[in-house]
């Protein structure tokens, strides 16, 4: 057994919980990973070992050495979830992780997405806002609202350190937005005796150096840009609204401002274009950028939005819905291959799946410039689907009727993905069956990708404890 991460439990009889996946022979042929979903515990067993754990071999048939070996090892699978004393406890575990889930502040940060303006001074091919676009700005009264309610929020639910992410849109076509709100929550962080960061999510075409030295007393900890690509392939995606290049200009600002303020590089890329990555990486390296960035962020590109109602319109870079695809999973790989050859960290960590984050009341928020709240980016521009307005002192009846969906319910109680997937998306469900409440099974996919995702995150953490001993 190699090591172990996980929730404590005790006891010591033998039955494989039901929310276990077995990644057989891997990495050698006899040996097996075994990997909880639910505490995301991982170990590697030997045949015998996996045998005994489901009961296919009697523990006194084996040599006593192993018998010794073994009994040794069941306290801790025991802690990490990976055996249980029967389905009851099963059963009892799988409600209390949805329960905890679904009330418990998970993080002593609260991550609040402000979207400045919608408007943007780009035309990004994939754009997913575009069907959406307004062109509206956040105006004051909407501001000093956003500010009342964030404040009573981390005061209610005891966060902290509040994050916030300056989003649009392009949150940089609107600075002043930024800067009062972000001064005024930096003079109020130190009053409350909490910590208040920030950063910005930008094309990066009006990033500037003075900009970026104004923000940093403010609190900004990071600016995230978006570089598609080499220059042409960058261009060609990301042109500016009145059709003209953008790489040249993305490229200058970052080297004026790299030394000040960590800049991290998200790429949004196709997955049968990865050389692209190659090209970029490559680039970067050339103007000895490469390693002064911060890290590197991937998503793949999702077809570009239609009109409202349009199912196209899902999309959402941190849930579960990006893997639904195994060729992009398969993608992952690749990328990972190519950054290895730059000598550049991958900073995907785990698995990255979690059950859809719309049922959790306590949780990130989004804030669109009309002061609409979202809990799923891929609801902002749908206000029916909003939680509530700034301007409230409370959420609407709709944020307690998505917590209560538990979709989870309907699923066969032995689907090994349960805590991972939950009954699937929210959205992608409403979208198929008018109705929140539906499943969207895909295990499937499910079942092509987790296996790959566990053999990636074995060989991530083998690479990090040869890296740390
Ligand atoms: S929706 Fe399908 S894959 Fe997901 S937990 Fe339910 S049965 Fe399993
Ligand atoms: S409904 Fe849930 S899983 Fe689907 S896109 Fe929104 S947050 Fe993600």
């Amino acid at each position: 057994m190699l090591w172990v991460r996980s929730t404590p439990r005790r006891g010591d009889r033998v039955l494989l919980s039901k929310y276990c996946v077995i990644v057989p022979d891997y990495p050698y042929k006899g040996q097996h990973v075994v990997f909880h979903t639910g505490t995301q515990a991982l170990v590697l067993l030997d045949s015998q070992a996996l045998s005994y754990l489901k009961n296919e071999i009697r523990l006194n048939t084996l040599p006593p050495k192993k018998q010794i070996e073994y009994q040794k090892m069941l306290p801790e699978l025991r802690q990490m979830g990976i055996l249980v004393k029967d389905q009851q406890e099963d059963a009892a575990y799988l409600e209390s992780f949805f329960d905890q889930l679904k009330r418990q502040r998970i993080r002593k940060t609260w991550p609040v997405t402000i979207l400045t303006t919608d408007a943007c001074n780009f035309q990004c091919v994939y754009c997913f806002e575009e069907n959406a676009r307004r062109n509206i700005a956040m105006n004051l009264e909407v501001q000093t609202d956003t500010l009342a309610f964030i404040k009573n929020r981390m005061t209610s639910d005891k966060y902290e350190r509040l994050y916030v992410t300056f989003y649009g849109g392009e949150p940089l076509l609107k600075p002043a937005v930024i800067t009062h709100l972000a001064s005024n929550l930096k003079n109020w962080s130190k009053k409350a005796g909490v910590v208040f960061e920030f950063m910005l999510q930008t094309n990066g075409y009006l990033l500037s150096p003075n900009l970026v030295r104004s923000l940093i007393p403010l609190g900004l900890d990071q600016v995230r840009v978006s570089l598609d690509g080499p220059r042409d392939v960058h261009d060609a995606r990301r042109p500016l609204r009145s059709g003209g290049r953008t790489f040249d200009t993305i490229i200058k600002n970052i080297l004026a401002s790299m030394d000040s303020i960590k800049i991290c590089v998200s790429v949004c890329y196709e997955k049968d274009h990865l050389q692209d990555i190659d090209a970029l990486l490559s680039f970067l390296k050339q103007k000895n950028m490469l390693h002064q960035l911060g890290r590197f962020i991937f998503s793949p590109i999702h077809p570009r939005l239609g009109t409202p109602e349009d199912k196209n319109r899902i999309q959402h870079f941190d849930c579960m819905i990006n893997y639904q695809d195994a060729n992009l999973v398969q993608s992952i790989s690749v990328i990972r291959d190519i950054l290895k050859t730059y000598d550049v960290d991958d900073s995907r960590k785990g698995l990255a799946i979690s059950a859809c984050p719309l049922m959790r009341e306590k949780g990130g928020l989004t804030i669109d410039p009309c002061g609409y709240i979202y809990k799923c980016n891929s609801m902002i521009g749908f206000s029916k689907f909003s939680v509530g307005q700034v301007k409230d002192a409370q959420f609407n009846p709709r944020a307690d009727y998505f917590v209560s969906l538990d979709p989870w319910r309907s699923c066969p109680n032995d689907c090994p993905y349960l805590p991972l997937c939950g009954g699937g998306c929210r959205m992608s469900a409403y979208f198929k069956y008018k109705d929140f409440k539906e499943l969207d099974c895909h295990r499937d996919y499910l079942d092509q990708m987790i296996p790959v995702f566990i053999k990636e995150e074995y060989t991530r953490l083998t690479t990090e404890k040869q890296y740390s001993s």
